[in-house]
């Protein structure tokens, strides 16, 4: 046996580490004193002692370490492997948000003298197999969104949501006239505003049914460079010369497993809780914490925000040879939508297509 302090040098955590983590049963004593209150360990603890300090030091919190050191070492692997892929996302959130920052404050794109606006399109089509539409598209001078509404009132949610994003078409307006663009901190206010406002909305429809929500992915152009806001598992895909790239991360159960290395791709697509999503605009108390991005605008840029009706049925080989091949943006939003009923059409099905191109007029 040894002494509480032997046994803290040992495995270099101090006595009153030790006396707290005995108080939540993480790491009980083998023996106390009954009369003297001393606490005596035994040197086979030492191991798991060890797998304590050494938890704390990669920043765990305690409760979890509880839950690591009840299990064997492959299952503890695999939890310590899953907590520390959900602090590299909680990381990759605060550095967008840093490189925002940076874009916004270092950015010479303002500077340039080509005048850019965008050219847009947006459609929502019911699908073949929903009774109801419950996805809202919207596009203007300034704001792009698709919302995918779930739950009982969703198509008041995903309605509710974009109506709250629309009021920066008209915040906006007399930049927008002056042909200036916006400064950083007026966007990333401007944005939290306006999703504030429809949390807001979404959680006034969401009284009586704390599972109804909406998904959100939005751009809003601010003269030279669209800045995105995404929640949930709509997409916004960026084609630039001639390659589709998708610039949002799903916020899935399914996506999260495949970060922590439990599913792959195709696991995913084929896994019966595929579209349980772990963050949306709901009526619940959870306070959203959307993704935030900002792309620098180059003309022949062409986006795509869509809807998961879109984007589970098909490919983004598919996706990328129609934004590829049909110019128009009204044109590629029907083809797309077509497309997606061609398979089936089996969710509700939207698209906003938005080409930045130079500004027509003077
Ligand atoms: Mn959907």
């Amino acid at each position: 046996m040894l002494t509480i302090g032997a046994f803290a040098k040992a495995c270099r955590l101090s006595p009153k580490a030790l006396r707290l983590y005995d108080e939540l049963e993480l790491l009980r004593p083998a023996r106390v004193d009954p009369e003297t209150g001393y606490r005596y360990y035994a040197v086979e603890q030492l191991e798991r002692a060890r797998l304590v300090a050494w938890l704390r030091r990669l920043g765990m919190p305690l409760a979890r370490i509880r839950q690591v050191c009840a299990l064997d070492g492959p299952a503890a692997g695999r939890e310590i492997r899953a907590y520390w892929a959900r602090v590299e996302a909680e990381t990759a959130h605060r550095r967008d948000l840093a490189a925002f920052l940076v874009d916004h404050l270092t950015g010479t794109s303002g500077k340039d003298t080509t005048m850019l606006e965008l050219r847009y399109a947006a459609l929502s089509d019911t699908g073949l197999v929903r009774p109801a539409n419950q996805d809202t598209a919207y596009a203007g001078t300034r704001v792009l969104a698709v919302a995918d509404g779930f739950g009982s009132a969703g198509a008041h949610a995903s309605t509710a949501a974009v109506e709250a994003l629309k009021i920066l078409e008209r915040e906006t307006h007399e930049t927008r006239d002056t042909r200036d663009t916006l400064s950083a901190g007026n966007v990333l206010n401007l944005l939290d505003d306006a999703v504030q406002g429809a949390t807001r909305a979404v959680r006034d429809i969401a009284t009586a049914d704390k599972e109804v929500g909406t998904t959100l992915t939005a751009m809003l152009w601010t003269g030279s460079q669209l800045a995105l806001v995404h929640i949930g598992d709509s997409r916004a895909y960026l084609l630039r010369d001639g390659e589709l790239f998708q610039i949002t991360h799903d916020h899935t159960l399914v996506q999260s497993m495949v970060d922590e290395g439990r599913l792959t791709v195709e696991e995913a697509a084929a896994h019966p809780q595929r579209t349980l999503l772990l963050k949306g605009l709901t009526g619940g108390d959870s306070v959203p914490s959307p993704d935030l991005r900002l792309q620098d605008a180059l003309p022949g840029d062409r986006y795509l925000l869509c809807s998961d009706g879109l984007s589970r049925v098909l490919a983004d080989p598919d996706i990328e040879r129609t934004l590829a091949s049909v110019p128009d943006p009204e044109e590629a939003a029907r083809t797309l939508v077509a497309g997606a009923n061609d398979a089936g059409g089996p969710d509700n099905v939207s698209c906003v297509v938005a080409d930045v191109v130079e500004a027509t007029e003077v």
